[in-house]
């Protein structure tokens, strides 16, 4: 069918390899806690379970 080759040919725009660049980053204690796939170098931050490490990293101090 003709609607198949144009499934073929959007499979190839959208051959994009995407990589794990995007990192999340504890806010707190800056250990990097995982990373997910994106197009580009993105750094999220997040915090650690229960924000624990706050109050642990405010104890160090
Ligand atoms: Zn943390």
């Amino acid at each position: 069918m003709i609607i198949s080759g144009e499934l073929s040919a959007s499979n190839e725009t959208g051959n994009v390899q995407k990589l794990d660049l995007g990192v999340v980053i504890c806010k707190w204690c800056n250990q990097v806690l995982t990373t997910i796939p994106t197009n580009g170098v993105t750094k999220i931050y997040g915090e650690c379970k229960d924000g624990a490490c706050k109050e642990s990293n405010h104890k160090n101090h």
